[in-house]
């Protein structure tokens, strides 16, 4: 599978300047939960209130809270792109866009600041960047679901698209170690229930709903 993207363009890093050299266990495909699943995106350590630009023109799709596994205090943010990549920034300081102009469903060109990095509990201090291939029916990897299908290594994403004539091919995970699985974790409240509920399009595919603010006893630490 390629990805073409539009004539003399390619994606850029979230964080100009950036690249992802990365510590082993901040990087892409390192294990999580007990090595039944696999971190779905790469860590860039900057200090809380880095603003984060767009890494193509897209349309901001949709925010993700704790029901996603983002712990009190950071969300992520997802755009889709105009090649139809879906990206995830993750760990921003929650509404953090409105600062700079931008709410759900809004047009964003390559480069626009969108949102600021925020802050865990326990005081880590990074954005977490991930990229979807186009087409993908589910834009998340958290405890208890099955490998996805279409995660990118987001180096392809930005890296390999610029070496080799604007297109990207899919990462392919490693196989996962010996499984230990895990129960689901029991479930969280009703949605909405004390929580503002966000929408995430997904194209011709459908919506997902969740809530922003339910509080979950499942969520993970860092992801
Ligand atoms: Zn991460």
């Amino acid at each position: 599978m390629s990805i073409p993207f539009a004539a003399g363009g390619h994606p850029s890093w979230p964080l100009p300047g950036h690249s992802a050299r990365v510590p082993p266990a901040r990087d892409f495909g390192a294990p999580r939960d007990g090595g039944t699943r696999r971190h779905t995106g790469v860590d860039l350590n900057v200090p809380a209130g880095t603003t984060v630009v767009a890494t193509e023109s897209g349309v901001i799709g949709g925010r993700g809270g704790r029901p996603l596994g983002w712990r009190e205090g950071v969300e992520a943010l997802w755009l889709r792109t105009d090649s139809g990549v879906w990206v995830l920034y993750g760990a921003l300081e929650p509404d953090s866009w409105q600062r700079h102009g931008v709410a759900i469903g809004d047009r964003v060109r390559q480069g626009q600041p969108i949102a600021d990095s925020g802050r865990y509990p326990g005081g880590t201090e990074q954005v977490h960047f991930e990229t979807w291939a186009p087409g993908s029916t589910r834009v998340h990897w958290v405890a208890g679901d099955p490998p996805p299908v279409g995660l990118l290594d987001p180096r392809w994403y930005v890296d390999r698209a610029r070496e080799n004539g604007h297109v990207v091919e899919p990462e392919v995970l490693p196989p996962l170690p010996t499984p230990h699985p895990r129960p689901r974790p029991a479930p969280g409240p009703e949605l909405g229930d004390g929580g503002a509920v966000g929408v995430l399009m997904l194209g011709a595919v459908g919506v997902l709903l969740w809530a922003a603010s339910t509080s979950s006893p499942g969520h993970r630490g860092l992801l």
